[in-house]
């Protein structure tokens, strides 16, 4: 399945839905990167991209 990324907190969702973080609509499918985050709490890279909440991300989406 395609997925996108939500332009507002790169969220990466399947096509078709809603973002499931800030319930944005606004998608993107020019999206690049590729960052899971599993455990927010002790990731480094949570923290600098300040992604507070589990899941994949975009590192970067094309407006
Ligand atoms: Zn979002």
């Amino acid at each position: 399945m395609k997925e996108v990324a939500c332009k507002r907190c790169l969220r990466i969702v399947p096509k078709g839905k809603d973002c499931p973080i800030c319930k944005g609509k606004d998608m993107s499918e020019n999206w690049k990167g590729f960052v899971v985050i599993i455990n927010p709490e002790k990731s480094k890279i949570a923290n600098i991209l300040k992604r507070d909440l589990p899941g994949e991300y975009a590192l970067k989406v094309s407006k």
